[in-house]
């Protein structure tokens, strides 16, 4: 495990560290792994003098933090991993930006990710795939691939990330680090290059579950730029039953799909849950099985939507702008040669389901099934004051496994979509190791209870002790 932001930050106050050694450790471990695996598209060099212009008292003094390349930092390149955003400067700070900056934070450099979001490997990256530190052949699963990696080689001590339908908490998995994506609602996405927008919050990777609450507590709040945002209260932390946490266990979730080493490593896991404060109780969730397709079809539309404006008139190409003779050969030529196969995959997917005709047939009905997983967390959280499954249903994966067959790809979030559907708090944290591979598991909160759920994953964390 790479060194905390509340060691740094106390090694700092204390003075036994210094902003220049601090970021020095840091940038030299960029230095030596960066070229196999590819985490960081930009790597800043201001961090040191940012960090000594800062009130030491402040609550993210001693954060450093790596950001996914879809996340605004005024002046820096924004790629989201695009090579159509290949030479796209930023002209404004994210609202999560601009918090971190007045909070005490630091930036060290822009991580790599899936192009706009579209993945679970980074191996779709208009820059190349990122590799995970715990096998150079395996994937850092994705779309957070590069932030992911930053965290779990130790490059930096906390990273943001953006999740639609996973992209924190599933590479959180795949590299043996902290994964949460809030609420829906509970981040500002100002300034946050959009995927599918009524999925998409922004989360935190960190080394542990105190770090995660650190700066969630920091970036979280109403924003008038980002209107579905609230402020509330950070989710008393009131179980259902007195001294007693009450778990649930879907069943839905450890059937089919999931591999033998993922299953038999969360059993372990909770095997060890026995006779504590925690007690696991079996439910259902019945219409999860119609997660991932409902899931896909709104994801897609969405998709088709947001990235209409990547036309080639505001943002485009240079190189292919001077021979254009009609506005079509403009908007061919950019997003044909911008454009990556998956975004492109998406892009038409999500105009057939909008179109007339099929509007009802794909985007109505999708939506109805919404409501009925939605509806069976409510019923869930009348009993329990959290719910564990998976993370990801396999070990993380090799380079080039499934990068030809989306289908197959797509299955790899296939536990982490419904907390996105559904818009519910949840978080990734390690489980246990399997040959040599991290395994995660997920904790689904109801909304708004956040606090809840750090309380209950830093329980979990102190028992696994990974
Ligand atoms: N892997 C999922 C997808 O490709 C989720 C992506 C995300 O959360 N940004 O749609």
């Amino acid at each position: 495990m790479g060194i905390t932001i509340k060691e740094t930050q106390k090694r700092l106050r204390n003075k036994e560290t210094t902003p220049e050694e601090v970021v020095s450790d840091f940038l030299s471990l960029i230095k030596d792994k960066n070229k196999e695996m590819n985490v960081f598209l930009d790597v800043f060099q201001d961090t040191v003098q940012e960090m000594k212009e800062k009130d030491p008292d402040l609550p993210l003094y001693g954060a450093v933090f790596g950001i996914k390349d879809n996340i605004l930092i005024k002046g820096k390149r924004c790629t989201a991993g695009s090579k159509i955003l290949e030479n796209y400067n930023a002209s404004f700070d994210a609202t999560v930006i601009e918090k971190i900056k007045e909070k005490g934070g630091v930036f060290i450099g822009k991580t790599n990710m899936d192009e706009f979001a579209m993945g679970s490997s980074t191996e779709n990256s208009g820059f190349g795939p990122t590799r995970n530190p715990y096998d150079l052949e395996r994937v850092p699963g994705g779309s957070s691939g590069g932030s992911a990696v930053a965290v779990s080689a130790g490059m930096c001590n906390t990273a943001l990330g953006s999740d639609t339908g996973g992209s924190v908490r599933q590479p959180a998995a795949f590299c043996g680090v902290v994964g949460f994506k809030p609420t829906y609602g509970a981040i500002s996405r100002s300034g946050v290059i959009s995927m599918a927008s009524s999925f998409d919050q922004v989360g935190v990777f960190a080394n542990t579950v105190e770090d995660t609450k650190l700066v969630f507590d920091s970036i979280r709040g109403k924003d008038e730029r980002d209107s579905v945002t609230v402020d509330f209260n950070g989710g008393l932390a009131e179980t259902k039953k007195k001294d007693k946490i009450v778990v649930g266990v879907p069943k839905e979730y450890f059937v089919e799909g999931i591999s033998s080493q993922v299953k038999e490593s969360i059993e372990e896991a909770l095997s060890k849950i026995k006779g504590k404060e925690i007690e696991l109780v079996d439910i259902s969730l019945p219409h999860t099985e119609y997660a991932l397709p409902v899931y896909e079809i709104i994801m897609a539309s969405e998709v088709s939507s947001n990235l209409a404006r990547y036309d080639g008139v505001r943002y485009g190409r240079e190189d292919t702008e001077s021979a254009m003779k009609s506005i079509e050969e403009l908007y061919m030529k950019n997003r044909g040669k911008g454009l990556g196969t998956e975004a492109k995959r998406r892009v038409v997917l999500g105009t057939y389901t909008l179109s007339s005709g099929y509007y009802d047939a794909y985007y109505i009905k999708a939506q109805k099934v919404r409501a009925l997983i939605i509806d069976d967390f409510k019923k869930a959280f009348q009993e329990v004051d959290a719910i564990i499954t998976p993370t990801t249903p396999t070990l993380p994966f090799k380079i080039g496994e499934k990068i030809e067959d989306p289908l197959t790809m797509h299955l790899s979030d296939i536990f982490t979509v419904t907390a996105s559907i559904s818009g519910l708090p949840a978080i990734s944290i390690p489980c246990a190791k399997k040959n040599g591979l991290p395994v995660g598991v997920q904790l689904i909160g109801d909304r708004f209870k956040e606090e809840l759920l750090f309380n209950i994953a830093e329980k979990f964390e102190k028992i696994w002790q990974i």
